[in-house]
Order: C-alpha cells, then sequence, then structure tokens
C-alpha cells in the first residue's frame, strides 16, 4: 500500500474546488493566517493525537464532512494540547489504499474550539464511496469510509441505513455499535442522548470520568470517555451520519432555556453554550451549525435523491415547559394550549414548508421524542411523559393533520429517547384510535442505556390491546436498520441479548413493512 500524498500546505483538488474546511470565524481565521506558519511548523505529539477517531457527516451528492479532533491525552483538561493552532492535512480518495486521491487540502485545529477539524470537501461524485485520512505531526488518522448523496433528482433503489440513540456510558457496552459498523449501511443517523451528563454512579459495567457536568471543559471530557471506546469510533469510520441531540447532551428533560434548580436563566444559558459548543467540536457538522453562545441551529434537510428526505427536528433548544399533569385521555386542556410547543414557531414552519415543498418518496422526521400518543388505564406513569410530543397535544395534532391535509408523500416518524423499540401508525386523533392512519413512526431503542432489556417489558399485551395502533413493543438493546426503496419501508429491528457484558451476538428480533401509499404497518 503506498501511503497517501499530503501537501505541505494551502489546499489541492484534482481539478475541482476543495475547501479549507475548519471551525473558524472569519476574524478568527485572518488571525490565524499571522500563525499559519508557525503552526504548520511540525507539531509534536506525546501519544496519539487521532485517539478519538474520525468521522463524517451530513453528506450532499457533491461533499461531505470529514471531523476529527486533536487529542493525544484524551481525558486531561485541554486533550494533552498546547493551546496553539495546528495544520492538519487531510485526503480523499476513491480506494481505501488511498491511492487515487481526488481531493486534498489542510484545515487548521484551533484550542478556541477544542482542536477539532471540520472540513466540508466538495467537488465529489454522487452516489459513491470515498476513503479519507487526516495527518498531523507526521502522524496519520485511521481511515474513514464515507459516502456522497445520490444525484439530486435522480431515484435510487436503494438506501440502506441505521438509526440509534441513547448511549449512557455507565450502562453497558457498545456491542450493538461493534455490529452496526459491520453493515453496509449508506448512512447512519443519530437521534440523540449522545452522551448522559450526570455523575459517576457505583456498580455500574463502566464509570463516568467525575461528577455532572457544566463546564465546557466538563462535557469535552464526557465525550472524550464516549469515545475511548472503539466500537462507537468503528461505527464513525464506517459511513457518514446524521446527528441530532435529545436532552442529555446537555440536561435530563431540559426545555428550551429553561433552567432547572437551582440555576438563574443565565447560568442555564452559560451551560447550555458550553454544551453546545462541545456538542459542535465532537460531530461531524457544517460551519451553518457553528454555535453562536447558547445558540446551535440544529435543524435541516438532506435528500437522497428523491427517495428519501430527512427532516432532522431539534425538539430541545426552542421548546416550551413540559406541562403538568399525567396526559391520560382525555387531554387537559393545559395540553391544547396552543402556546405549547417543541419545535418553536421558526422550526414549524420550515418544516410545514419543508415537507409540501419535499421531492421525497419517503419523507422522514428524525427527532427525538415519541410522536404516538399511548394510553394505559393501568400502568407505569412513564408511557404518559409529558416530555413527548403528547405533553403538546396541540403541535403534535396539527404536525399529523398537516400529514394528512397536505397529502405529504409517505411520513416516517423515526425516534429515540425512550430506550424501546416501537412500531406505531399515526392516527391524526387519538382520541379516535380507529382513525385511519396518515403517518408511521418507528421508535428505536438505545446502544446501551437501561441496561440490559427485555424481549416483551411489562405492559405489552394490555398496551396494545389499549393501543391498536400499536404494532410492537420491545426494550432489548440495540438500533433500526432500515432497507427502503421507491415502493416499501423495512424496519428490522436489531437487538442484542446483553450489553452489561461485552460480547453479545446481534439478531433481528422483528421486522416491519410499509407500503409507500399506505401508512400501515406490518409484519415482515
Ligand atoms: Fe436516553
Ligand atoms: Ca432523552
Amino acid at each position: 500500500m503506498n501511503p497517501p500524498v499530503f501537501p505541505l500546505s494551502g489546499e489541492r483538488a484534482l481539478g475541482r474546488r476543495a475547501f479549507v474546511g475548519s471551525s473558524l470565524s472569519f476574524a478568527a481565521a485572518a488571525l490565524l493566517s499571522n500563525t499559519r506558519l508557525r503552526a504548520a511548523a511540525r507539531p509534536s505529539f506525546s501519544a496519539d493525537p487521532f485517539s478519538l477517531g474520525v468521522a463524517s457527516g451530513d453528506p450532499t451528492p457533491d461533499g461531505v464532512v470529514l471531523w476529527t479532533r486533536l487529542a493525544p491525552r484524551p481525558l486531561e483538561p485541554g486533550g494533552g494540547m498546547r493551546p496553539e493552532p495546528v495544520e492538519v492535512a487531510w485526503v480523499v480518495a476513491d480506494d481505501e489504499a488511498l491511492t487515487r486521491v481526488v481531493a486534498s487540502g489542510t484545515a487548521v485545529a484551533n484550542p478556541a474550539w477544542g482542536h477539532s477539524v471540520h472540513v466540508e470537501v466538495s467537488g465529489l461524485r454522487p452516489g459513491r464511496w470515498y476513503f479519507y485520512q487526516f495527518r498531523a505531526g507526521g502522524v496519520e488518522s485511521p481511515k474513514g469510509r464515507t459516502r456522497t448523496m445520490p444525484a439530486a433528482g435522480s431515484l435510487p433503489d436503494r438506501l440502506r441505513f441505521a438509526f440509534a440513540s441513547c448511549q449512557n456510558f455507565e450502562s453497558g457496552h457498545y456491542t450493538a455499535y461493534e455490529h452496526m459498523a459491520r453493515e453496509e449501511l449508506d448512512l447512519v443517523v443519530h437521534l440523540g442522548d449522545y452522551i448522559y451528563e450526570g455523575s459517576a454512579q457505583r456498580g455500574r459495567p463502566r464509570l463516568h470520568n467525575g461528577g455532572e457536568i457544566f463546564t465546557l471543559d466538563d462535557y469535552r471530557l464526557r465525550y472524550a470517555l464516549y469515545k475511548s471506546d472503539p466500537a462507537l469510533r468503528a461505527a464513525h469510520a464506517a459511513a457518514p451520519w446524521i446527528v441530532t441531540w435529545d436532552d442529555h447532551e446537555l440536561a435530563n428533560n431540559y426545555a428550551g432555556d429553561i433552567p432547572g434548580k437551582p440555576a438563574s436563566r443565565e447560568e442555564f444559558l452559560r451551560r447550555r453554550a458550553a454544551a453546545y459548543q462541545a456538542y459542535y467540536e465532537m460531530m461531524p457538522l457544517r460551519r451553518a451549525q457553528l454555535p453562536s453562545g447558547p445558540d446551535l441551529l440544529l435543524f435541516r434537510s438532506l435528500d437522497f435523491g428523491r427517495l428519501a428526505t430527512f427532516h432532522v427536528l431539534d425538539t430541545r433548544q426552542y421548546r416550551t415547559d413540559q406541562p403538568q399533569g399525567d396526559g391520560r385521555k382525555p387531554p387537559s386542556p393545559e395540553l391544547l394550549d396552543p402556546r405549547g410547543t417543541l419545535l418553536g414557531e421558526r422550526q414549524r414552519a420550515w418544516l410545514d414548508a419543508g415537507l409540501e415543498r419535499s421531492a421525497g418518496t419517503w419523507n422522514v422526521l428524525a427527532q427525538q421524542v415519541m410522536m404516538a400518543r399511548v394510553d394505559l388505564a393501568r400502568g407505569p406513569e412513564v408511557l404518559h411523559s409529558m416530555d413527548q410530543w403528547p405533553g403538546y397535544e396541540f403541535e403534535r395534532r396539527r404536525v399529523v393533520r398537516h400529514f394528512r391535509d397536505r397529502r405529504v408523500k409517505n411520513p416516517v416518524v423515526i425516534t429515540g429517547d425512550i430506550h424501546s423499540n416501537w412500531a406505531n401508525e399515526l392516527v391524526a386523533d387519538f382520541d379516535r384510535p380507529d382513525a385511519p392512519p396518515v403517518g408511521v413512526e418507528f421508535v428505536g431503542t438505545s446502544i446501551s442505556s437501561g441496561g440490559d432489556g427485555a424481549i416483551e417489558p411489562a405492559f405489552t399485551k394490555e398496551l396494545m390491546s389499549e393501543n391498536p395502533f400499536v404494532k410492537y413493543r420491545n426494550n432489548e438493546r440495540g438500533y433500526v436498520r432500515c432497507d427502503v426503496t421507491p415502493a416499501a419501508w423495512r424496519a428490522d429491528f436489531r437487538t442484542v441479548p446483553y450489553v452489561e457484558l461485552p460480547g453479545a451476538p446481534i439478531n433481528t428480533r422483528a421486522s416491519f413493512v410499509v407500503e409507500s401509499g399506505r401508512p400501515v404497518v406490518r409484519r415482515a
């Protein structure tokens, strides 16, 4: 194998434009041009600076984001880096040996952004596999594999992707990611709870580093701990990821800018800024997602040709406070208050317009909390959590009725958050559960959160008989693999029987199919 050719500086792409990607503001970039020579002088590292691995994400038909973050000592504040910018070279090639280089350049890893690198590569060809690698101070990163989206306007005959969520490091091993990394997937979608903010708990299979996290350094170190797991790094290196967050990337069940006790709003927004910056630093996101103080624009859409459009939602940053009450039928007047919102007005208008305009055969809402409203006369309180869409019943009805009234093509909601697998049909009015469904929802279980699970959780029979639109429920750990064609959507619930010990095998616990034009979930 020939080593890849790295340019000393500047940027180079074969007949195409390549961006020098970095997480810099223009002002910071200008400042850096002075330090570039010094930065380019070969840095030396006390250990492998690529300990956090590589990743790619948010593909388009002609490009993708490449990510890494330099951290020779990832579990120490500062990551073992001196507080200086460092130049990082990157290459993209057609082949795994990186001999046929199609794009290359350099980026600057800036200490203000945790020495993270976000390269927005362009000029690639649609619907193709690529391989990439970084180099800094003479050290090569692991290689990553990524894929561009199919050509705009084309109708691909197949999309294979997996979605995952909820990977509490303490709850168990990332065995599911070991298996996911071996699947042939065009994409991975992560629906949030990538980290958990809590302090170390005694007696868990693995331990968090330190107490509850509040500062930028705290969040960085928590992400670094999670990335110390080789299975997570392998899953990132195997395919491009589309990420969004839920609550634990900041704090349990937070809503917008409302502080948890006892913090003030100002303190909470400082914490939010720290959490959002660390998230950006650790994820393969575009410059459009660069945070500004406590704000980070995460809702966005991505097209897989005309086969699928991913509408990626953020149901945390803009939501109003969770209402009181248990959400049982009939909904209390508070739940029907039009001021209650999960999306916020701007995101909802964007979603409405995006769904109407979409050319996608399948319209995927990639989001966090369960949209189906299940009811159980006698059961655990968690089924009625006011943290989920039914806590925002007015807006939930608006979204589902929009599917119906605007004849949105094949809405498929994919959901994380509750550490269990569900297949649901979405009816416009859950007070008339026999009404015809207007969309479907697949809820994916956790990677590890909750520890070893059960094939059939308590109350499943009662729940399914009282809520006939629920077609499946399971709470083993794992992920959902989706095989999508113009004619049908197949969802395989891939589960591992345990995570508290390593090495579990994977199996397909259940499979469901939805035919295009018919929002009905049936067993495959
Ligand atoms: Fe979770
Ligand atoms: Ca959650």
